[in-house]
């Protein structure tokens, strides 16, 4: 007979942005779908989403991000070429190769330095990878700075029982595969590889805004095309996301999907602060000038 809970319904896409390109820190190419003059300013809790490179970088050409505060959100890194390293105020410091996922709470603040990792610098080589900024609540904006540094042996995967579906989880759980990251509200951030021709259903709850963000092959979303560089935000007008990669690609499709209870409290952002009022932000930079937030010797 009929089953007693209906099948969910399929979200359908508000809009699709192109990701500009920008150039970051010391000189580091950037697709920027969001925040844009023109498009998309956030899209709470998502401030911010940066695909770095892909670029094939000659021997001693690598640049990065030099030193430079954060306060009142996350900055999450995730590698899938190259090699970073990250230096903080705190003495923190560590390195992100690839498939690693670096979550940094920022907190309270800190002054930080991604760059390069020097072996890297030296010999070139492919860089490509993602950071997206995630706004925190009211109540975390001025929590203690923490780090969750994940290599990607742990980071868990999924796989369709066809195994045309591949996932990696970085928050939230997917094919059975569950994140092993902390998040301070609900956060799904998943790495799809899709072959071309199949498909893929996500749960995501109608309460969370989610984004798809394509950057390998081209998907079919709500039967719009999406090429590469392209990110399609969803209504909340239904439980899943279906995501289908074009069948006349010639490689899967690879995309991020980011979903989130949205905060819904007031923003105010400026460059890298990011809290509830214009006084709050003030205080930030009067802070980050005195030395509170401290900084990296050298
Ligand atoms: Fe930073």
């Amino acid at each position: 007979g009929p089953s007693p809970h209906p099948k969910g319904m399929n979200r359908t896409v508000a809009r699709i942005v192109e990701g500009t390109p920008v150039m970051e820190g010391e000189g580091v190419l950037v697709h920027r779908p969001f925040p844009s003059a023109q498009g998309l300013r956030d899209f709470d809790p998502f401030l911010l989403l940066d695909e770095m490179g892909p670029l094939e970088l000659p021997a001693n050409a690598a640049k990065g991000f030099p030193d430079h505060p954060h306060r009142g959100f996350e900055t999450v890194t995730y590698m899938l070429s190259g090699r970073f390293e990250h230096r903080d105020s705190y003495g923190h410091a560590g390195k992100i190769e690839a498939g690693d996922v670096q979550w940094m709470t920022a907190g309270s603040g800190l002054v930080h330095s991604e760059t390069p990792e020097t072996e890297f610098r030296k010999t070139g080589g492919r860089m490509h990878g993602f950071q997206i900024w995630v706004n925190l609540p009211r109540r975390d904006k001025m929590m203690a700075p923490r780090y969750q540094e994940v290599p990607k042996a742990q980071i868990p995967e999924g796989r369709s029982e066809d195994g045309r579906v591949a996932v990696k989880v970085i928050a939230g759980e997917s094919l059975g595969a569950k994140a092993v990251i902390d998040t301070r509200i609900p956060i799904q951030y998943l790495h799809f590889t899709i072959e071309p021709g199949a498909a893929m259903e996500q749960p995501v709850p109608k309460s969370e805004n989610a984004f798809v963000y394509v950057f390998a092959g081209a998907a079919v979303l709500d039967g719009q095309r999406v090429d590469r560089h392209h990110l399609a935000v969803f209504q909340r007008n239904g439980d899943n996301i279906r995501i289908e990669a074009a069948a006349d690609s010639g490689e899967p499709l690879q995309v991020l999907l980011l979903a989130a209870e949205p905060i819904g409290e007031p923003v105010a952002r400026y460059g890298p602060f990011v809290m509830n009022t214009r006084e709050e932000i003030e205080q930030a930079f009067d802070d980050y000038r005195s030395g509170r937030m401290g900084t990296i010797a050298h």
